[in-house]
């Protein structure tokens, strides 16, 4: 047993770990853990992650290097460890050394944490220097990315550098044993932020039925009581937002419970330290006002995540049931997050609670959902952002610039994909300006000086035009559909071949049309267009966006000739109808589109649900509501080449309206025939090109009656079906993929 080594005896040595590791509580753990083994040496944080030197036996050195990784912090995110023997310094102590200087290198930047249990304790005992103190916060919680101004994460280098820190915390901030040690916002209602009105005051506003502006973590809320019809309709009446839900806040998971289906997965998503929004079948006859979510079959639902949240609550006579909690800004501008611009919600609000804690970086609520168990994130900000996406292989420096809608942007380095948070609808001066802040923010937060970028091939959008822009780099146009596959076979790992299923509202054609019900065969390297929808023609640009009923005309002239029957469209004003049918005869004004969106608005408007939308997506939002369970008929369709021709079931759709069948039926049909075409085009591209692995992306794998069933299609089918988690399906998911072709595309 000579080669055993001596237990006894003394050793020294260094560890570097990367990944998540500052702001998540990291640095007092591994105190903690090196005065448990009894081991001296330091530990330090600098731009390249933390860095430990521990001496002591080897019997602790060992237990000290297995707890360091599994008894790791909850919100740290350990990426690479590497260990070191260096030579024995024969020192004593365990030291926190100050951070290190920037040197060139990077660090991740923490995501905003939900407060803690045991800071939820702390302000809710009246036996504690912080009951009722609304920014308590620990190591472990609270405020990261909104506040930093830049890295390494210290408090001077936070929004937090206003408060100097009173005798009590800055003794809770040394002490290495305490749970604020280096906790950077550390605040106590003695020497850190405070609110502009009692919260009582508050209470009373939103008991009265009023619309409160409340500044939060990453922005000002709109608040009112959301089991006040009034409220809620007044609140809509203002926001100029006829039918789009808002998202509640309830104060605890029986709340959540009362109004709403929690399944184990979604629970576990409404508690998590992210605190998303969390999208829940609603039940029926509960106190929540019908206005929050009007043609709905669900609601977006969160926790508090701040102390102020919790507060809100907590009031004298009985608690809010539900509070809307919608972003305060206006229309489809960014959220507002500083008092100065208050004055654009001003018609919006009744009253003002704000504090007097900068918000360095603005982020909105994330959205999730979850399916077969798992997260599917569809809007991707507060408790994610900045947190990147692991990827499977390096990459150089590159630049995803993103689409138009639900914008965000990604940047990347080595194996790491940092996503923006959520930026908006590019549309506006006010949204560009918040993607070019943000832009320069992160580049600078990361060291990372994109050498490529990657863009939609839209012209039009804004994105597009602020990518080529840019100096010095190297610029590559990305096909739309192409992004959202490769995004989903980033998040991944997969970088073979693979058969794309996109199915979206929009995407810029490399023959110049809209496509949009796509099959591909895919690479990061390039895409070969394998099928889609028969194009029909789509009249009047955005108008045929917003009313649902000129691609119903559409299609319908597809199906029957120039001559549709006239009863199927009695309801339009006789003079529109006959200037779109102008259009679409004389191809005036009109492009060709392959949009599954625009098939679903299409089919919307010929049962007679709704012919005119006001917010993205609202028309297969309701025909996915309206799809009976229970349904297997579908429609017929037939696949030529590589065009999917869906006119005989348009044909049978409006024969079944005309038969009087139930709408709940014709839906869920309809729904059966779009899975049906996903699955047959997949098992053609298999039969051309030999490929089992299909990811499913673009915004139409939102619709879960869809997903749900096409997924068990595919499988039954014995396809191996990749879908979004971390990155969402959507627009907002395909930066992503445009950052990984293009790296893909410099690189050769
Ligand atoms: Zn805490
Ligand atoms: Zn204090
Ligand atoms: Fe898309």
């Amino acid at each position: 047993m000579g080669s055993e080594p001596n237990r006894a005896a003394v050793l020294r040595k260094r560890i570097h770990i990367q990944g998540i590791v500052q702001g998540v509580g990291f640095r007092p753990f591994v105190y903690e853990l090196a005065v448990a083994n009894q081991l001296a040496g330091w530990v330090r944080n600098s731009s390249e992650g933390v860095f430990i030197e521990v001496e002591g036996p080897v019997g602790g050195l060992e237990a000290f290097e297995a707890d360091l990784i599994n008894r790791r912090p909850v919100l740290a995110q350990v990426d690479r460890v590497q260990i070191t023997d260096i030579p024995q310094q024969g020192t004593r102590d365990f030291v926190i050394l100050e951070s290190a200087q920037v040197t060139g290198e990077f660090v991740l930047v923490p995501p905003d944490i939900a407060t803690c249990a045991e800071c939820y304790n702390d302000f809710t005992d009246p036996a504690n220097r912080r009951y009722r103190y609304p920014f308590t916060n620990c190591t472990n919680c609270g405020p990261r990315y909104t506040i930093i101004r830049d890295i390494p994460y210290d408090r001077p280098a936070t929004t937090m550098v206003e408060f100097p820190m009173c005798a009590d915390c800055q003794a809770e901030y040394e002490n290495p044993a305490d749970r604020r040690f280096h906790a950077q916002p550390n605040a106590c209602a003695k020497c850190g932020p405070a609110l502009t009105a009692p919260i009582e005051r508050a209470h009373g506003w939103l008991r009265e039925g009023k619309v409160v502006a409340i500044k939060g973590l990453g922005g000002f809320h709109l608040a009112c009581d959301a089991t006040n019809g009034d409220a809620v309709r007044r609140l809509r009446e203002r926001k100029r937002r006829s039918d789009k839900p808002f998202a509640i806040m309830a104060p605890d998971l029986a709340a959540v419970e009362r109004c709403c289906e929690v399944s184990p997965a979604d629970r576990e998503a409404l508690v998590s330290p992210r605190r998303p929004i969390v999208i829940l079948p609603r039940r029926t006859g509960t106190a929540i006002s019908d206005a929050v979510a009007p043609g709905n079959k669900t609601v977006g639902v969160m926790l508090p995540y701040t102390p102020l949240h919790h507060l809100l609550f907590e009031r004298d006579g009985g608690r809010f049931e539900a509070l809307v909690m919608t972003s305060g800004n206006v229309s489809e501008e960014p959220i507002v997050s500083r008092e100065e611009e208050l004055p654009r919600l001003a018609s919006l609000y009744d009253e003002v609670l704000a504090h007097n804690r900068k918000i360095q970086t603005r982020v909105d609520d994330s959205v999730v959902r979850t399916f077969e168990g798992q997260v599917r994130v569809v809007r991707r900000s507060r408790g994610f952002a900045p947190q990147p996406v692991r990827l499977a292989f390096d990459m150089a420096p590159a630049l995803g610039a993103g689409g138009e809608l639900k914008n965000t942007f990604c940047l990347t380095k080595q194996s790491y994909a940092i996503l923006s948070q959520h930026i908006g609808d590019l549309e506006n001066l006010e949204t560009l300006e918040f993607f070019h802040e943000t832009l320069t923010h992160m580049k600078r937060f990361y060291r990372i000086e994109p050498e490529v970028v990657g863009y939609d091939l839209h012209p039009g959008y804004l994105s597009t035009r602020a990518a080529l822009e840019m100096q010095g780099v190297k610029k590559v146009g990305v096909q739309h559909h192409h992004a959202h596959i490769a995004s989903c076979m980033a998040e991944n790992g997969l970088q073979e071949k693979v058969i794309g299923v996109s199915f979206d509202g929009t995407g810029y054609g490399t023959d110049g049309q809209i496509w949009g019900g796509e099959f591909l065969v895919c690479d990061f390297l390039g895409f070969e267009r394998c099928g889609h929808l028969r194009y029909v023609p789509l009249a009047g640009g955005d108008a045929a966006v917003r009313e649902p009923w000129r691609m119903a005309l559409s299609y319908a002239r597809d199906a029957f000739g120039p001559d549709v029957p006239d009863q199927l469209f009695a309801r339009i004003d006789p003079r529109r109808r006959a200037v779109v049918g102008a259009m679409l005869s004389r191809s005036v004004n009109t492009v060709l589109t392959s949009s599954c969106g625009r098939l679903f608005d299409a089919v919307a408007s010929l049962i007679g649900l709704r012919d005119e939308t006001n917010y993205e997506g609202q028309a297969a939002i309701e025909l996915e509501a309206l799809a009976e369970d229970g349904v297997e008929a579908r429609y017929g369709f037939e696949m030529n080449g590589d065009e999917v021709d869906l006119r005989q079931a348009i044909a049978e759709i409006v024969a079944d309206v005309r038969k009087g069948m139930g709408a709940g039926k014709i839906a869920a049909a309809f729904h059966n025939t779009v899975i049906a075409v996903i699955v047959e085009g997949c098992r053609r591209t298999r039969e051309s090109h030999g490929l089992e692995k299909v990811c499913l992306s673009g915004g139409t794998f939102q619709n879960f009656y869809l997903l749900r069933r096409a997924v068990h299609g595919l499988r039954q089918a014995g396809f191996e079906v990749y879908l979004h988690s971390q990155v969402p399906a959507n627009d907002g998911g395909i930066a992503l993929g445009q950052a990984v072709i293009a790296a893909e595309a410099a690189r050769r």
